[in-house]
């Protein structure tokens, strides 16, 4: 993936920076959705000094690359994810600890195209979070963290 940002770069006549491939690298080494913060941490464990509005600049500049997707899960942050070669799917995320885990289900993507021809549509793209409370949380009794968006909740 930075080599790949690397070309993005040079394309649009953009400064290629030691801070902007560090941070296509952080992302591109996890598989975790990670936050701008989370970002700036693990450079700062890397002796790398990059600030959180160079942060930003360089996500904003990998999500228009197409080489990371930006995910907001309702917690009053983005989170970030590197694009892969991962199929499209679905996430769950934990309201007390903050854990992402993804999934990806054929009924539902055959549901949703059913759904949209319902309502005389033709199905493009969907997007399902479904917020709770991961098994590790509940069996140690944590408290949610933030409250997930009203009109998820339950029926
Ligand atoms: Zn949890
Ligand atoms: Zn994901």
């Amino acid at each position: 993936m930075t080599e790949t940002f690397r070309a993005y770069l040079r394309e649009h006549n953009l400064p290629i920076t030691a801070q902007r491939l560090a941070v296509a690298e952080v992302l591109a080494e996890s598989a975790r959705h990670l936050s701008a913060e989370e970002i700036a941490r693990e450079l700062s464990t890397r002796r790398l000094r990059v600030g959180t509005a160079t942060v930003y600049r360089t996500l904003e500049l990998l999500v228009k690359s197409g080489l990371v997707v930006e995910r907001d899960f309702s917690e009053g942050f983005r989170r970030y994810e590197s694009a892969r070669d991962a199929p499209h799917h679905e996430h769950l995320i934990c309201t007390r600890c903050g854990e992402v885990r993804e999934f990806r289900d054929e009924r539902l993507e055959r549901m949703t195209t059913l759904l949209a021809e319902t309502h005389g549509y033709v199905r493009q793209s969907h997007r399902l979070v479904i917020h709770g409370t991961c098994d590790d949380c509940r069996q140690r009794g944590v408290r949610p963290a933030y409250s997930p968006p009203r009109a998820a909740g339950p029926a």
